[in-house]
């Protein structure tokens, strides 16, 4: 998760900063961020989208 561009590296949980990627869907389109006609030539905004995962969440 990340708030503009500043990825999330600090656990929602726990406050760690031990997180390990899962899964990385590159950079995507932010969502209800449609074009109008006139910005379409303009180049669109994106950011990255990945899962991470924190050592609280695992099961042992
Ligand atoms: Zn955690």
């Amino acid at each position: 998760m990340s708030v503009h561009g500043s990825p999330l590296r600090v656990c929602r949980s726990c406050d760690q900063r031990h997180l390990r990627d899962i899964l990385s869907l590159g950079r995507m389109l932010l969502a209800k961020a449609l074009l109008t006609a006139d910005q379409l030539a303009q180049s669109e905004e994106t950011l990255p989208l990945a899962t991470l995962m924190c050592r609280c969440s695992e099961f042992s």
